[in-house]
């Protein structure tokens, strides 16, 4: 069983260490994760200039590589053999914020599973619903959640072309109230547009905001998260709107 770990936030972030650490009980793991963070960066092909592959350490010691690549550039350099391995499974995180709702399309720790997925391999992506200020966090018991869900998916596949979003709510691990498979729900952005002046009087721009929040829907992953459960979506890259489908072919094209 041999195991990518990549993550969204740089290769020294914790929950990437955590992550590791973990599926190190599942299997061989090899780190190939970004040099600097890309958060919110979506899912990302490097076309126009090349990619450097570097060895580096993580904090316990552990050989890693990093590269100045995306999330997904990293699962496709990996993938397309550039450390003469072969994967079973892709895991991506653990991100220190929950991806849940619309993120899921903005998020480089769902894009780099999204990567794997295309390539024929499980994967899975893995975000932390921590207060969105929070300093140092533990990632402990979304790194043990994490590891049973992985071993759930070795031992029952994921369908073809399915990728799982695990979202894990911020508590200890006696407090969870399980697993709940949900799928997307909806997040309420509270973004707003910062407008200063730089040094030599030009504008420039900031989309700040507050933090967003979401709509607890039971069934979803920002129900689940509220209630204390651990948030499995399964996603799929097919993003035809098929409730379109029939309306749009009664017109008169
Ligand atoms: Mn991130």
């Amino acid at each position: 069983m041999r195991i990518l770990v990549t993550n969204d936030d740089g290769v020294q972030a914790p929950g990437l260490l955590a992550l590791a650490q973990e599926m190190r009980k599942l299997g061989d793991v090899t780190v190939l994760a970004p040099d600097r963070n890309w958060s919110a960066s979506g899912h990302v092909k490097t076309m126009e200039r090349p990619l450097r592959v570097r060895e580096t350490h993580l904090a316990d010691g552990s050989d890693a590589y990093t590269s100045d690549g995306a999330p997904s550039d990293c699962v496709a350099l990996a993938v397309l053999g550039i450390l003469d391995e072969k994967y079973d499974l892709v895991v991506s995180g653990i991100n220190p914020n929950a991806n849940i709702g619309h993120d899921v399309t903005y998020s480089g720790t769902v894009t780099a599973a999204m990567e794997a997925v295309i390539s024929g391999i499980p994967g899975i992506a893995v975000s932390l619903n921590s207060p969105p200020e929070h300093g140092e966090r533990d990632y402990g018991p979304a790194a043990r959640a994490a590891l049973r869900v992985a071993e759930k998916i070795v031992s029952q596949p994921l369908p073809e072309g399915v990728l799982l979003n695990v979202n894990v709510p911020y508590l200890y691990d006696d407090e969870f109230k399980g697993f709940m498979v949900t799928r997307q729900g909806l997040r309420v952005y509270r973004d707003a547009l910062v407008r200063r002046q730089d040094p030599r009087g030009r504008p420039y721009y900031w989309i700040g905001g507050d933090f967003p929040t979401g709509i607890p829907e039971d069934g979803t992953d920002v129900g689940a998260l509220a209630a204390g459960y651990v948030s499995l979506t399964p996603l799929q890259l097919d993003l035809t709107a098929r409730a379109a489908l029939d309306p749009l072919r009664q017109i008169d094209w």
